[in-house]
C-alpha cells in the first residue's frame, strides 16, 4: 500500500541520513538527491549528498538492512560526467589512473536530480560557483520535506491550511452579511434546544407531578404542551431558514471555486496539462468540488450548530448541577481517544478499500479504451476474469471492514454512554432523598444526550475533515499553480502581418535534453514553409513553439518583429490556425463544428468556406445537412471529410499564420489529391508552415527546412536541395524507392 511504503520510505531515508552524518556531523549538504539502482541494475533505496568537502553515497536493500556508505573527497571526482543508457542513468567520475567509475545509478524517475548532481559535483570540483536552481529550491514543502507537484505551491499534505482558510474567507467575503445571520441563526436554534427540556421539566414538575395536580386545570396544561410545540416549531422554522442561507451561499461559493478552476486548467500550457491525466482533472473539477460544496453545505452548519450546543448545554448545566456536569463529563476524554483510535484503525482499512476499488475502476477503464484490442485478440474472457477478481477483491474488503464496523460501533457507542449511566445513577439517588424531582431526571438526561450527541459527531469528524481538506487541497494546488506560458503584463495585441523569424531557438521538453539546438529562420507573408526530417527530428516540436504552446529556453520567436512572449496569447492563436492529421470534432452540428473558429460569423461565410474547403458538396448529401451531429455519438465522417471540415473551419478564422501538420497523411492518395487543392486556396495571403510525411505534397513549399536531431541542416527550394543531394534528396529517394516497391 503507498501509505505504508512512503513511511517505509522516509525510514530508510532517515536512516541513510544518520549514517552520513557519522561523516558530515550537523553540516547540512549543498545538494542531495535519491538514485535507485545498483551497478546491476537491481532495486535499492540510496542517497547522494554533497558538502564542500565530502561526496557520499549512501545505500541499503531494504528497512532495517545494513546501510553501506561510501565516502569520496570531492577533490578527488575528477572529471564527473553522467551517462544515459537504456531507461537508465549513470554518475561516474575518472579516477587518478584515468579509468571512469560508476558513484550512483537510477532510472529515469530521478534522472534530472542526478544530472543536477553531476553539475553541481563539476562545478564544486572545478571551485566554480555552485547555485541551486530557483527552480529546485521552492519545490519542497518547508513543513513535511515533500516535494510539490511541478509548478504548484500547495502540499497535498500538509494542504497548506492557513492558505486555503484565506482563500475561502476571500470567496466567502461577499456573502459575508448573510453569513453573519446565519450565524445568529445557530444560536437561536441552539438556545430553543436547551429550552426544551427546561418545559418539560415544568411540564412534569409543575403539572403532572404538582402536589396541587388535582387542581390543574386544562388550560394550564396545555399551554406548557403547546409552548413545548411552538419552541419545536420555531426551532424547525429558523434551522430552515438557516439552511436555505447556508445552500445558496455555499453554492454560490462552490460554483465561483469551479469556475475559477476550469478557467486555470484552460490556461495552463499544454506541458503542465500533459502532466496530469484527463481523469484526474475532471475529478478535481467535479468530485472533489462537490465534496468542498458538501462541506459547506452541511458539514460547517453541523459543526458551528453541535460546537454552540456543546458549550451551551455544558454551561446551563454546570450553573445549576456544577457536580453533576462533571460527573457527565469525566469520561469524555476517554469517550473522545477511543474514538480517535477507532477512527485511525478503519481509516487505513477503508484506505485498502479505496485503493481496491480504484484498481477496479482503472481495470475498466483501460478495458472499455482498448476495447477494440481486446476484440481482436479474442481476449474478453481473460479480461472478464481480470475484472471479476478485480470486483470479488473489492466486494471481499468491503464485506470485512463493514462487519468490522458493524462489531466495533455498538460496543463503542454502548462505552460512551457510560458518563449518562453515572448520571443517571446519582439523580434516582438524590430523588430517593427527596432532593431532586423526576422533572430534574428528564432534565439531566435529556442535557446528557445533549452533550454526548455532538461528542459523537466530533469523534467522526477528523475522518471527514481529512477527506475534505485533501480535496481542497487538490482543488487549491491547481487554482494557484504558477503559469509557465503566461502573458506579460500589457501584453500586446497585434494585428498579424505575417513575418515569423527565428532567432538562435534552443528548446528541449526536459532541461536536460536539447529537442530544438539554435534554429535560426525567417518566413514572410505569402510563403509556404515546408519542415522535413526524420522523425523524432524536432518538426512538430518547432511548430509547437510558433503557436507557443511551449516557451522557448532561449534565443527569440518574433512576429512582424514582435517577441512572441509579448504578445497576447488570445491574439496570436486567434489569428493561427491549425490543420492536423486528426480532427477533432466536438458533439454537435456539422455547422457549430465549422463556426467554431467564428462563432458571431454570418451564415453565408460559414456556407462559403464550406463550399471553398470542398465540404459543402458532401454536407448537403447528408439527410441532415448542416444540422447532422457528429463527434463522439453522432454520424461518423471519413478521414478526407473530416479534414475538410478541419479546413473550412481555417479558411473561416481567416488566419494570418497557418499550420498544416501531417493534415493529408491518413487518406488515400485519391482523396489526397482533392483536398490539396482546397489547402492550394486556403494558404493565399498566409504564412504557412507544413510538415508532411509525403514529401510529394511538399513540392510547391516556396522554401523548405530539413531538421537533423534537432538542427537545420539544409535549407532551400525543392529543386535547390535535391541538387544539393543532402539528406533531403536521400529522403526523396527513400520515398520514391518505397512507391516503386509497393507497385
Ligand atoms: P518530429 O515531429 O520530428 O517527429 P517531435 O518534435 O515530435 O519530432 O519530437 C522531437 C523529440 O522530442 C523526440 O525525441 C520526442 O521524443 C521528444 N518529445 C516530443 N514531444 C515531447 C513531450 N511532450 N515531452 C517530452 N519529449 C517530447
Amino acid at each position: 500500500m503507498p501509505f505504508k511504503r512512503k513511511k517505509k520510505q522516509n525510514l530508510i531515508a532517515l536512516a541513510l541520513k544518520e549514517k552520513m552524518m557519522t561523516v558530515i556531523g550537523e553540516e547540512i549538504p549543498i545538494y542531495n538527491f535519491r538514485f535507485d539502482l545498483t551497478n546491476d541494475n537491481k532495486r535499492i533505496f540510496g542517497l547522494c549528498a554533497m558538502t564542500k568537502d565530502y561526496f557520499l553515497v549512501a545505500k541499503t536493500e531494504k528497512k532495517n538492512a545494513e546501510v553501506f556508505l561510501e565516502v569520496y573527497k570531492t577533490e578527488e571526482l575528477y572529471d564527473v560526467q553522467y551517462t544515459k543508457l537504456y531507461g537508465t542513468i549513470t554518475l561516474e567520475y575518472r579516477n587518478a589512473d584515468g579509468n571512469l567509475c560508476e558513484l550512483c545509478r537510477a532510472t529515469s524517475r530521478y534522472a534530472e536530480e542526478l544530472m543536477d548532481g553531476a553539475d553541481f559535483l563539476y562545478n564544486l570540483n572545478k571551485k566554480l560557483e555552485v547555485n541551486v536552481p530557483e527552480k529546485r529550491k521552492n519545490k519542497v514543502c518547508p513543513k513535511c520535506g515533500r516535494a510539490y507537484r511541478r509548478g504548484s505551491n500547495t502540499c497535498l499534505h500538509c494542504g497548506g491550511a492557513k492558505k486555503i482558510l484565506l482563500h475561502m474567507i476571500k470567496l466567502a467575503k461577499p456573502y459575508l452579511p448573510r453569513l453573519l445571520f446565519a450565524m445568529v441563526l445557530f444560536f437561536v436554534v441552539s438556545g430553543l434546544n436547551i429550552l426544551v427540556p427546561q418545559i418539560n421539566k415544568i411540564l412534569i414538575d409543575e403539572r403532572i407531578k404538582a402536589p396541587n395536580a388535582a387542581q390543574i386545570g386544562f388550560v394550564s396544561l396545555l399551554v406548557v404542551v403547546i409552548a413545548l410545540a411552538v419552541t419545536q416549531l420555531v426551532t424547525r422554522l429558523l434551522s430552515i431558514l438557516r439552511n436555505v442561507l447556508l445552500i445558496g451561499t455555499s453554492n454560490k461559493m462552490v460554483v465561483k471555486i469551479r469556475s475559477m478552476l476550469f478557467g486555470k486548467i484552460q490556461k495552463m500550457s499544454i506541458g503542465r496539462i500533459s502532466e496530469h491525466t484527463a481523469g484526474d482533472l475532471i475529478t478535481r473539477v467535479t468530485s472533489d468540488t462537490n465534496v468542498l460544496n458538501e462541506f459547506l453545505t452541511y458539514d460547517i452548519a453541523e459543526i458551528a450548530q453541535q460546537a454552540i450546543l456543546l458549550v451551551g448545554v455544558i454551561t446551563v448545566m454546570a450553573i445549576k448541577q456544577p457536580l453533576m456536569t462533571l460527573l457527565a463529563v469525566l469520561p469524555c476524554p476517554l469517550v473522545i481517544l477511543m474514538f480517535n483510535i477507532i477512527n485511525k484503525f478503519m481509516h487505513k482499512l477503508y484506505r485498502r478499500q479505496w485503493f481496491v476499488d480504484m484498481r477496479a475502476s482503472s481495470i475498466l477503464h483501460d478495458i472499455f479504451q482498448g476495447i477494440r484490442v481486446v476484440k481482436v485478440f479474442g481476449m474478453e474472457k481473460t479480461e472478464t476474469d481480470k475484472y471479476d477478481a478485480a470486483v470479488k477483491k473489492d466486494c471481499e474488503i468491503k464485506q470485512q471492514n463493514e462487519t468490522l464496523w458493524n462489531l466495533i460501533i455498538p460496543g463503542a457507542n454502548f462505552l460512551m454512554g457510560i458518563g449518562e449511566y453515572i448520571v443517571l445513577y446519582f439523580v434516582c439517588f438524590k430523588i430517593l432523598g427527596q432532593e431532586m424531582t423526576l422533572g430534574d431526571l428528564t432534565l439531566m438526561t435529556s442535557y446528557i444526550s445533549l452533550i454526548y450527541g455532538p461528542l459523537r459527531y466530533f469523534s467522526r469528524l477528523p475522518r471527514k475533515i481529512v477527506r475534505t481538506a485533501t480535496s481542497i487541497a487538490k482543488i487549491f494546488e491547481i487554482i494557484d499553480e504558477e503559469e509557465d506560458v503566461a502573458d506579460v503584463e500589457n501584453a500586446k495585441n497585434i494585428d498579424i502581418q505575417g513575418t515569423v523569424e527565428f532567432k538562435n531557438v534552443c528548446f528541449g521538453y526536459d532541461r536536460h535534453e536539447r529537442v530544438l539546438n539554435d534554429i535560426s529562420f525567417e518566413a514572410h507573408k505569402g510563403e509556404m514553409i515546408g519542415i522535413v526530417g526524420h522523425s523524432g527530428a524536432g518538426k512538430s516540436t518547432l511548430i509547437n513553439l510558433i503557436m507557443r504552446l511551449y516557451d522557448v529556453d532561449s534565443g527569440s520567436i518574433l512576429i512582424d518583429g514582435v517577441d512572441i512572449r509579448d504578445i497576447s496569447q488570445e491574439s496570436l492563436r486567434r489569428q493561427t490556425g491549425v490543420v492536423l492529421q486528426e480532427t477533432f470534432l466536438f458533439t454537435g452540428t456539422i455547422y457549430d463544428n465549422i463556426a467554431y473558429a467564428k462563432p458571431d460569423a454570418p451564415r453565408d461565410e460559414v456556407i462559403r468556406a464550406a463550399k471553398l474547403s470542398g465540404a459543402h458538396k458532401f454536407i448537403i448529401k447528408l439527410a441532415d445537412g448542416y444540422n447532422t451531429v457528429v463527434g463522439e455519438r453522432g454520424y461518423t465522417l471519413s478521414g478526407g471529410e473530416r479534414q475538410r471540415i478541419a479546413i473550412a473551419r481555417a479558411i473561416l478564422g481567416n488566419p494570418k499564420i497557418l499550420i498544416l501538420d501531417e493534415a493529408t497523411s491518413a487518406l488515400d492518395t485519391k482523396t489526397e489529391k482533392g483536398i490539396q487543392d482546397a489547402l492550394a486556396l486556403l494558404i493565399q495571403n498566409r504564412t504557412t508552415f507544413a510538415i508532411a510525411h509525403r514529401l510529394s505534397t511538399l513540392r510547391n513549399a516556396t522554401r523548405l527546412i530539413v531538421l537533423d536531431k534537432g538542427e537545420i541542416a539544409e535549407i532551400g527550394t525543392h529543386d535547390e536541395l535535391i541538387r544539393k543531394q543532402g539528406i533531403y534528396f536521400g529522403l526523396v529517394m527513400a520515398q520514391r524507392q518505397m512507391a516503386k516497391m509497393d507497385k
